[in-house]
């Protein structure tokens, strides 16, 4: 059965992200999950290092989840949102405006992170046109972000891996860069952040009044391989976009509901977003829902009578879905029950200690962790930084390195991502850093040796 299943699975699938030769080779089917484990149809175990890709908090089966969503099964499972509302998404837009920054006021549901950022695009262009400022029409994004696959997502995103192919279809933005302090030339953060922002205000000074908005991941770039903003950074990106009329976008997508150490990473910086996209963890990684948090100033400019035309003309058919929010009201009360937002913070320090060990390795150029958001580079050498050869697939055979010793996780490049459930805890951090640090010794050995 098992094999046949295997066999189904490379003759009609077509994944994302995925090169399906490399599938055909290395082919793997979950079948169940107990707290922070899942389980293959062959039976083997495997550490969820990467949270179901970001997006785990209670571990898997969580029974208080299960039971929410059963419960409101026998309500209803889905109506709509087009023009009336349902009782849990109501329930989840007041817990989302309590939780988040204060300046937020309105929620707008999707069911991905990349529509999340698709609705904040629509909402920040349409405000300027509905308050008659036409000409602010264009974003600034930042240099290697990453906000979503869908077209406009992509447009506002910048990894010339995946992004450029895409190049003519894409709407064009202006692109500020990141101080990526690891790969600076000074390696400074005080001088890497001032760089960045003087270019920032220079683009700002002279295009201002044609931009909308501007872009930018809360602290940390995610897909961009796990870089951490060094402080001062994104308050000081929030004083140029107030000081030039400009909305700031703030994608928490990967970084919200707890993930760096703080219910959402703008919290470090105290930046109030104009406009805020979350998904991922928000429902602890059960169901697709994601939303767009809006001010009130920018709600106001849509709401008018309707021969005005200045609706919002967007919405998805499964909107608002209330299975989805009602297991995302249950993971929010979990948040406070179980204090997970301190206790990530908490075991994030002893997470930093056992990467000192990791640190040590000959081929682990940076570590960057904001809470338990975290990603390993491998160089090839320390001294100068340089990378591995594209072609030898450095990241990639780590990860499947750790597969065989029994943990999941998906490379960025070089850089191993690890972002374990929130519940994981210190004894399973261990285990999963001792994974990771035989699979990067293996692994590194093998292509130096053949390497020289
Ligand atoms: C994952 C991610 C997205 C896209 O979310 P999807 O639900 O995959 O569409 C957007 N922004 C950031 C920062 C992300 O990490």
């Amino acid at each position: 059965m098992q094999s046949s299943l295997i066999e189904k699975s490379k003759k009609y699938l077509w994944l994302p992200f995925t090169q399906m030769k490399d599938y055909d080779e290395n082919p793997i089917i979950i079948e169940s999950g107990n707290g922070i484990k899942v389980k293959d149809i062959e039976g083997k175990e495997y550490y969820d290092g990467y949270s179901a890709l970001w997006l785990n908090v209670h571990g898997h089966r969580k029974k208080e989840l299960d039971d929410a969503i059963k419960a409101q099964l026998d309500k209803i499972a889905h109506s709509t949102l087009l023009g009336m509302s349902n009782v849990p998404a109501t329930e989840l837009a007041e817990k989302l405006i309590e939780i988040s920054p204060e300046k937020l006021t309105r929620v707008f549901y999707s069911d991905s992170g990349a529509e999340a950022m698709e609705i904040a695009l629509k909402m920040a262009y349409q405000y300027w046109m509905n308050i008659g400022r036409t000409e602010k029409k264009k974003f600034i994004a930042m240099q290697n972000g990453y906000h979503g696959d869908t077209i406009g997502a992509v447009s506002i995103g910048s990894i010339d891996l995946y992004h450029q192919v895409y190049g003519p279809l894409m709407f064009e933005s202006f692109k500020a860069p990141i101080p990526d302090v690891y790969h600076s030339k000074s390696g400074d953060p005080v001088q890497c952040r001032e760089e960045c922002l003087a270019i920032l205000e220079k683009l700002l000074e002279e295009h201002h009044h044609e931009i909308a908005a501007l872009t930018i991941e809360s602290m940390v770039q995610g897909a961009g391989g796990m870089i951490v903003m060094p402080e001062g950074f994104l308050s000081g990106v929030r004083k140029l976009c107030t000081k030039y009329e400009v909305l700031m976008i703030v994608d928490e997508v990967a970084t919200g509901f707890g993930r760096t150490g703080r219910m959402f990473a703008c919290e470090y910086e105290e930046v109030q977003p104009d406009l805020m996209a979350v998904g991922k963890c928000i429902t602890g990684g059960y169901l697709p829902i994601a939303a767009t948090l809006a001010t009130e100033d920018l709600y106001q400019a849509f709401y008018d009578d309707f021969d005005q035309r200045k609706t919002l003309f967007h919405g998805h058919s499964y909107t608002g879905n209330q299975l989805g929010c009602a297991v995302a009201v249950e993971n929010l009360r979990l948040f406070e029950k179980e204090n997970i937002v301190e206790e990530v913070a908490k075991k994030a320090e002893y997470l930093s200690s056992l990467f000192e060990e990791l640190k040590t390795l000959p081929h682990v150029g940076d570590i960057r962790q904001l809470g338990f958001m975290c990603g390993i580079e491998l160089v090839s050498s320390k001294e100068t930084k340089e990378p591995f050869p594209f072609t030898e697939r450095v990241g990639y055979r780590t990860t499947l390195k750790m597969r065989e010793f029994g943990m999941l996780t998906r490379p960025l490049g070089d850089v191993l991502v690890f972002m374990p459930p929130h519940v994981s805890t210190r004894a399973e951090l261990k285990a999963m850093v001792e994974i990771m640090k035989k699979a990067i010794i293996e692994v590194t050995d093998e292509v130096m040796k053949v390497g020289s």
